[in-house]
Order: structure tokens, then C-alpha cells, then sequence
């Protein structure tokens, strides 16, 4: 089963998904968790990438499919987090997918007004050495700027920063946005009020993954 995480940036997909995984068994696939990686290894696609991320623009498609390509396995339980984000992606998906003898079933949209998400993306820390996320308010480490889990530095993404945000939410409305018309339309698309705190979205979340 394949499910699509859709929503803006800092709506709580990656959160949820590390749950999925973790309590479902899910494999969480992040494009940009893949991304920052490569940026931080220097390798060939990550040196591509960086610039666009750093201006908070999305990294060119043809890019994008060829990484989902490499890591989509062919059996599975997957939850996509970050893609697909523009309508090539989509087709490039079902197109995967299709030639697969599968089909996109359900996608999650995390709905949520700018204020929480400009909340939660402004007060998100991760972690400089293992990449786990917290908040400063929400989350918040047992030891102020100290990783729980591996004792790395906390630090603030760049592309957190007040005026990148900006940027990140007028290109998910320009090129992420016309994705929830096309999985509307197909009848695939649910709906969750992301202001919900963690606990309450993962129980919504889990009864639309049981239902059908
Ligand atoms: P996304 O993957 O959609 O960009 P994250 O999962 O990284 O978003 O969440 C963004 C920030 O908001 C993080 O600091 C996270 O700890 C916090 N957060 C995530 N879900 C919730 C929630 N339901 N309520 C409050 N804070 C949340
Ligand atoms: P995220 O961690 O999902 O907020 O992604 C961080 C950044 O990685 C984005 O602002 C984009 O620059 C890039 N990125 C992640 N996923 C995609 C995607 N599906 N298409 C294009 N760019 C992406």
C-alpha cells in the first residue's frame, strides 16, 4: 500500500509519518530527508539540489523522479512525505505505479491555517547530527539544544528561517496546491484538520488507513 503525504510545509507530514513507521511499519520515504542528506554528503545530486533548497524553491522534477525511482521497493507498505509536489510528479507516479500494476489509493491532506504553520516551521529544531525534529514549544528536548536521542546539537533549518518560509508557502500554493483538485476528483483524498495535536492526527490518520 502506498500512501501520499500532502500538505504544506511544517503541517506535521514528517511527524506523522515517522509514527506510521514506527508503530505500522511503514516505510517512511521523505524526499526531503533524502535531499538534506545528499546535501550533507556533497554527493552529485545533493550539490544539484542545495540551491534550490536554500531559496525554498522545489528541486527540478526530473530530479525528484529519478530519486523515488531508486527507492520506491516494489512491495510494501510506503508513506510518500514531500512528494509528489507538482502535477509532473503525479504523473510520473501513477505512471510508476501503473506500469506496476498499482494504483495511488488513498492521500492524506494536512490541512492547516498559515498561523500553525508558520508556528511549527518557526519554532522546529533538529537535531545537526542524527536529523530528528523536535519544537521549541510542542516537542521540546529534555535538555535545551541538546538532541534526546544521540546528544547532537539542535539547530534551526536555513530553510526555517522567516523570510525562506515565505517563499516555501507561496510555491507549495503555486505548484503543490492544484494537487488537491486532482486526487479530489479521483475520489483518493482525505482531509485532516493537521491543527490537531499529534496524538489526535495520528488516530484520524490511522482510521482512514483502516478503513477499505
Ligand atoms: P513537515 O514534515 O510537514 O514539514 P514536521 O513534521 O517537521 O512538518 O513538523 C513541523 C514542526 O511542527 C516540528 O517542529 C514538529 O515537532 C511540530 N509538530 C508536528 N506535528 C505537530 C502537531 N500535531 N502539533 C504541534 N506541533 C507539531
Ligand atoms: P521538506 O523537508 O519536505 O520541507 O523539503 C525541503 C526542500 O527539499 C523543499 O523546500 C524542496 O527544495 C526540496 N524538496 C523536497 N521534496 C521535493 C519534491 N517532491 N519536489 C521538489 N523539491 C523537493
Amino acid at each position: 500500500m502506498i500512501v501520499v503525504f500532502l500538505g504544506p510545509p511544517g503541517a506535521g507530514k514528517g511527524t506523522q509519518a515517522k509514527l506510521l513507521s514506527e508503530r505500522m511499519g511503514f516505510l517512511h520515504l521523505s524526499t526531503g530527508d533524502i535531499l538534506r542528506d545528499a546535501v550533507k554528503k556533497q554527493t552529485p545530486l545533493g550539490m544539484k539540489a542545495k540551491e534550490y533548497m536554500d531559496r525554498g524553491e522545489l528541486v527540478p522534477d526530473s530530479l525528484i523522479v529519478e530519486l523515488i525511482e531508486n527507492y520506491l521497493p516494489e512491495e510494501g507498505k510506503v508513506v510518500l512525505d514531500g512528494f509528489p509536489r507538482t502535477v509532473a510528479q503525479a504523473e510520473a507516479l501513477d505512471d510508476m505505479l501503473n506500469s506496476k500494476g498499482k494504483e495511488l489509493k488513498k492521500v492524506i491532506l494536512f490541512d492547516s491555517p498559515d498561523e500553525v504553520i508558520i508556528d511549527r516551521l518557526s519554532g522546529r529544531r533538529v537535531c545537526s547530527s542524527c536529523g530528528a525534529v523536535y519544537h521549541i514549544r510542542y516537542n521540546p528536548p529534555k535538555k535545551d539544544g541538546v538532541c534526546d536521542l544521540c546528544g547532537g546539537a539542535l539547530v534551526q533549518r536555513e530553510d526555517d528561517k522567516e523570510q525562506v518560509i515565505k517563499n516555501r508557502l507561496e510555491v507549495y500554493r503555486r505548484q503543490t496546491e492544484p494537487l488537491i483538485d486532482l486526487y479530489q476528483r479521483r475520489g483518493i483524498l482525505f482531509r485532516m484538520d493537521a491543527s490537531m495535536n499529534v496524538e489526535e492526527l495520528f488516530y484520524e490518520i490511522e482510521r482512514v488507513l483502516k478503513v477499505c
